[in-house]
């Protein structure tokens, strides 16, 4: 039920949550903006937003935007140049390979990179890092 969400982000939801939980922090997530009914806007750590109840993410069941999942499934192919085209890596996509274990992705913003399938899975290439959402470190 987690659905992501790109910046820029959405217009405020005009009505004020029952429990205002803004900036506060749930494992890896961070409130950002209430959305009505329930759920919140998150911030992941690794950089991506997703919405999520907050009943969900304060019971645990919703602790990251699904990125711990996915860092245990590289970790258990170390070394495999098994990425497939269309995995998401922050704001990366991996659009096709160009050997040599480097892919090429596209950004959210639209520019087109080439990244080592190695950064990609340790989680230090997460954007082209020229465009204005780009995270540093
Ligand atoms: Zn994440
Ligand atoms: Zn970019």
């Amino acid at each position: 039920m987690n659905q992501r969400i790109r910046p820029p982000l959405p217009p405020e939801w005009p009505f004020p949550p029952s429990r205002d939980v803004t900036g506060r922090s749930f494992g890896d997530l961070v409130a950002l903006q209430y959305r009505g009914a329930g759920v919140w806007l998150w911030k992941c750590r690794c950089g991506n937003y997703v919405s999520a109840g907050l009943d969900a993410v304060e019971g645990g069941q919703t602790r990251d935007c699904g990125c711990r999942a996915q860092r245990r499934v590289w970790r258990s192919r170390p070394g495999s140049p098994a990425l497939r085209g269309g995995e998401v890596f922050g704001q990366l996509t991996t659009d096709r390979y160009a050997g040599d274990g480097l892919w090429i992705c596209r950004c959210d913003c639209g520019r087109e990179v080439t990244v080592s399938a190695g950064r990609l899975r340790l989680g230090q290439a997460r954007s082209c890092g020229l465009c204005p959402g780009a995270s540093t470190g």
